[in-house]
């Protein structure tokens, strides 16, 4: 059965390559391609030990942790787990040998543990062959160099840096006057996917609502969009990450970018690498952690570039940055109890509000999940008033499957339009 599933997923992933070079970059056949992928092929793929997690065991393991509030959850994050799932007084995730002494210490109530390839069975999840409907690196770029080849009259393509290994960063700009890195006037909007190298979906997000904005140019709301915003979307802001969490042909459900540590522990989580109250709560100091903040705030060149991309963009009003999953939409502040300035404040909560009647998703501040600071979104408000919100994607566990795609972009679109509607002015929202 394995063997059938492999050979349906490798045939539609030949015919999802097929299609991309032959120039087919619409949004209806991209879905298309995903959706006649085979049920077989859609199915979670039987369980099986992952050999070569357990052969290349990284020491971390699945935990769940008795945390009560937000504070209790701070906590956890700051021994240096990282928290996937909240349920009520239960908070599960990520933690490594370093993390695994803090916890065996009696300030923490450990219910359940697995070592990571116990949990990767218990998931069902095997090899990514069965979610080739995902853009990996290559794919992505093609994808992106066919699509701006294909609008050039709104569309350009440029690289805003390189990654650790040298990979780069691609962003896609569609403006009706303005190309590549020249400034514009026009209120800006900015969708980032992939700061974490597991979550694949919030790379298709991005990719996919390029491909649905050219599809729809001439739509009399989106081309007035085109023509009075200047709209960037960097889908894969951490390649190496997601390059090495598939190239095994297993999931190696990596957080953090490719960085070697001083410890010669691997990466950077760069979502804790930002300058916003960098590294003080939420955020571990140990290399070895998946949620390790790095050596100084934008220590990273995945980072830097961001802050590059950003701090050159003064125009920028809007802003979501993709993950997953939680099916929530976060606002400011991530890294302090505090209420962002009251006329803000109501500006996120009905931005944020109007996404999540689109979507689905829960709506909140941030903070109130638990503290994490060097947040990007926290920083882009912060450094350049940018209203700034970090969507959790929906779907259980970083792997749910090519089935997914179709429902997740589709309501995520109608969000990023609805963002695109008020970033002409923001406070106009209300
Ligand atoms: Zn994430």
């Amino acid at each position: 059965m394995k063997q059938l599933i492999l050979s349906l997923a490798l045939l539609s992933f030949l015919s999802l390559r097929a299609g991309a070079e032959e120039g087919n970059t619409s949004f209806n056949q991209l879905l298309k391609h995903i959706t006649t992928v085979s049920p077989e092929a859609l199915a979670v793929p039987e369980p099986s030990i992952d050999k070569s997690l357990a052969q290349n065991a990284d020491g971390r393991f699945w935990v769940t942790v008795k945390a009560s509030d937000a504070r209790a959850r701070t906590r956890l994050l700051e021994a240096g787990m990282d928290i996937v799932e909240i349920n009520g007084e239960n908070s599960s995730g990520f933690a490594g040998p370093h993390t695994m002494d803090i916890l065996s210490s009696k300030a923490f109530i450990v219910t359940n543990r697995m070592t990571i390839a116990e949990y990767a069975a218990s998931q069902g999840k095997d090899f990514p062959a069965a979610d080739s409907a995902y853009h990996n690196f290559k794919e992505t770029t093609d994808l992106l160099k066919q699509m701006a080849a294909a609008n050039s009259d709104i569309a350009s393509l440029f690289s805003i840096g390189k990654t650790v290994e040298g990979r780069d960063i691609w962003c896609l700009r569609i403006n009706s006057s303005a190309k590549g890195e020249t400034p514009s006037s026009k209120p800006g909007s900015l969708y980032i996917g992939n700061h974490h190298a597991r979550e694949h979906l919030s790379n298709e997000v991005p990719l996919l609502f390029a491909a649905w904005l050219f599809d729809h140019k001439n739509d009399a709301d989106i081309k007035k969009y085109i023509n009075t915003l200047d709209i960037y979307i960097i889908p894969m802001l951490n390649p190496d990450g997601a390059e090495f969490d598939i190239k095994t042909g297993s999931y190696q459900y990596h957080r953090k970018n490719m960085s070697t540590n001083s410890d010669k522990s691997r990466g950077v989580d760069l979502n804790r690498n930002y300058d916003s109250w960098w590294c003080e709560a939420g955020a571990s100091t140990y290399p070895g952690s998946d949620t390790y903040c790095g050596p100084k705030a934008f220590s990273e060149p995945e980072s830097q570039a961001v802050k590059r991309f950003i701090e050159a963009r003064r125009n920028l009003k809007t802003h979501i940055s993709y993950h997953t999953y939680a099916s929530e939409i976060l606002y400011p502040w991530g890294g302090s109890d505090a209420d962002v300035p009251a006329k803000d404040k109501a500006i996120f909560e009905k931005v944020g509000a109007e996404m999540g009647k689109l979507t689905g998703y829960l709506s909140h501040k941030s903070s109130e999940m638990y503290i994490a600071t060097g947040d990007s979104c926290d920083w882009a408000y912060a450094s350049g008033g940018i209203f700034a919100f970090t969507f959790e994607l929906d779907g259980r566990g970083f792997y749910p499957g090519a089935a997914i795609i179709t429902s997740t972009v589709n309501k995520n679109i109608k969000a990023a339009v609805y963002l695109l509607s008020v970033t002409d002015n923001p406070y106009k929202a209300i």
